[in-house]
């Protein structure tokens, strides 16, 4: 499970800032995480709640806000990334391509998965 092992790197990181502080409790926490990531965001809070049950974390507040996909092309496109749909499986597709020109594009944000914020109680 994708979600499961990322949400484990970010528990640790959250507590061992929390430990630096002195934490007693970490009662919220913020992330970013982009679309193209495909981290699914039930599949990481269920990770969280159970990842955090007993520690110092339990019960913590989760923030999670999405980043849209941004390109950038060489012809100077800048901007959405436009999706496609497989009709038989229903799902969306970031199609990585120009819109503009169709030329394979540099992906300038998406990717993300960071931790924008924690609030602790000491
Ligand atoms: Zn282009």
């Amino acid at each position: 499970m994708h979600e499961f092992s990322t949400m484990q790197g970010i528990v640790s990181a959250i507590r061992e800032e929390g430990r630096k502080h002195n934490a007693k409790a970490i009662t919220k926490v913020w992330l970013e995480i982009g679309e193209l990531t495909f981290l699914g965001e039930e599949q990481l809070r269920f990770a969280f709640d159970v990842l955090t049950e007993g520690t110092e974390m339990e019960g913590a507040e989760l923030i999670i806000q999405k980043v849209e996909p941004k390109i950038r092309c060489e012809c100077g496109y800048e901007g959405k990334v436009n999706y496609g749909e497989k009709e038989e499986f229903h799902i969306q597709f970031p199609i990585l391509r120009c819109p503009v020109c169709g030329n394979n594009v540099e992906i300038v944000s998406g990717k993300e998965c960071l931790i924008k914020n924690i609030e602790i109680e000491v």
